[in-house]
């Protein structure tokens, strides 16, 4: 049996793993290299960086173990911290290493610079959320905001904790973002019983270091043809097979696994009958690198920025610094250089002494996600036509965009294809 695999992102490479050496492999990427939204990329000084910085947690099971399956210790690769969320007003909730649900109670009742009413109330809520099994109330129609106003969430922690947070994981504000699907990322993380989901695991190195660039290699030792630079026009049925018509030419395979963002999936079915609406809202992040002198360091390595702009900033070791915002706002409608100044205003006021503005680089990836609303109908995974399946980070109706869903959606991919001969 041959297979296409479309697209070398997170969710390609984990299909592409799950299959080799099970099948003749075809990797098709429209990029120079594998990585897709999570990789590195060059820059003319010859240091290194990803096109956005990333944050993974202790709950990504799937990829984690995707890493270590290729051979990449994640625990080499990855910095461990405890989940912390600090900033500069004085906030600070951070868990010990209890046994759950003991860190969570004991890290909301700890948390500065809010009341004990507020701290009893949320952590009400949580057990209530438990309770239900993260289930939430079927009146809230609308946003995560609607849903904190119904639950009673209104002071210090909606604003220094749980909205951050729902920014932060579903890269959607809090006054729109669906509140199913941050149940769901409530559930997997702070209602996590596994041993250290709650953790917060910065990369050390790149991206590519993490999965991409080993993952490549790992595929190559396994006969599997990684195609970079053609990218893939359309897709073609032909009888129970299918064409694909990419800058190489025209070839027809068996099966056909599309792992592409949802902005790139209509080109590619524009020849199918009946293709599925694809949603396209996205969300744009911004990465701000900050090259401060080398002695400059935070008090932790990420910090949440509660400025006009909100966002969070990484300290990636020897002065960069890394400041992201996320989902739209206010920040788009401000030019590069203006952005970089208030922001590196705000961290020098707040975290050290004033310092001339360095040298910055600005990433902004404008669909960095798809926008995570309510109501939002999932591009399902298996289509009408036989032998053509769908992976990527929005195809899993409980999950945001992340790494996660990316890598479970590529394995679900490659399970249904093996599972559905036909
Ligand atoms: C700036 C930024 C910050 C983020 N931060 C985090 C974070 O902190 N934590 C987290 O978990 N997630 C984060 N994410 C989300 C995460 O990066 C994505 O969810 C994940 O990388 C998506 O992987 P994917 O494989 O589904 O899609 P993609 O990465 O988009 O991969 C699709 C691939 O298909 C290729 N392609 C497209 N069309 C074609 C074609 N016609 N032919 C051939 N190839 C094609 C593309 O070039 C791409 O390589 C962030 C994303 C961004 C952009």
């Amino acid at each position: 049996m041959n297979i296409a695999i479309v697209g070398g992102g997170w969710a390609g490479i984990a299909a592409a793993v799950a299959l080799a050496g099970k099948a003749d492999i075809t990797l098709f990427e429209a990029g120079r290299a594998l990585g897709g939204r999570a990789r590195k990329i060059e820059r003319t000084d010859a240091r290194t960086l990803d096109n956005g910085q990333h944050i993974l947690l202790g709950a990504y099971r799937e990829t984690l173990g995707l890493m270590q399956k290729i051979g990449v210790a994640p625990e080499a690769h990855l910095r461990r911290l405890p989940l912390r969320i600090q900033d500069a007003s004085g906030f600070c909730l951070s868990l010990p290493r209890l046994p759950h649900p003991l860190n969570l109670f004991w890290g909301l009742l700890t948390a500065r610079k809010t009341g004990w009413r507020e701290k009893l109330a949320a952590a009400r809520w949580m057990r209530t959320l438990k309770a239900r099994r993260f289930a939430v109330p079927p009146e809230i129609d609308g946003g995560v905001a609607q849903w904190l106003d119904a639950a009673g969430q209104n002071g210090v922690l909606r604003r220094h904790l749980w909205e951050p947070l729902c920014l932060a994981a579903l890269n959607t504000p809090a006054r729109y973002a669906c509140p199913r699907v941050f149940a769901h990322v409530l559930r997997e993380s702070l209602g996590n019983p596994a041993r250290g989901a709650t953790d917060l695991l910065l990369p050390r190195g790149t991206l590519s270091d993490l999965l991409p660039e080993p993952a490549g290699k790992w595929l190559g030792e396994r006969g599997v043809r990684i195609r970079p630079q053609e990218r893939v026009h359309v897709l073609r049925p032909r009888a129970d097979r299918w064409q694909i018509v990419s800058g190489g030419g025209a070839e027809i395979f068996d099966r056909v696994i599309l792992a592409v963002a949802p902005w790139h999936l209509p080109p590619l079915l524009a020849e199918l009958p009946n293709a599925p609406a694809i949603p396209q809202d996205a969300e744009p992040i911004a990465t701000l690198y900050y090259d401060y002198p080398e002695n400059i360091a935070l008090p932790y390595p990420l910090l949440a920025l509660c400025g006009e702009h909100g966002g969070w900033l990484a300290d990636r070791g020897q002065g960069v610094l890394a400041a992201v915002l996320s989902g739209h706002g206010a920040w788009e409608e401000l030019t590069d250089s203006a952005l970089a100044s208030a922001l590196h205003h705000d961290i020098c006021a707040w975290f050290f002494h004033p310092v001339a503005l360095p040298p910055y680089q600005i990433i902004r990836e404008k669909r960095a996600t798809f926008s995570c609303r309510p109501h939002l109908v999932r591009c399902p995974q298996t289509l009408s036509w036989p032998g053509l399946f769908i992976a990527g980070d929005h195809t899993l109706p409980d999950y945001p965009a992340t790494l996660e869903s990316a890598v479970r959606s590529g394995q679900n991919s490659a399970r249904m294809l093996e599972e559905r001969p036909d």
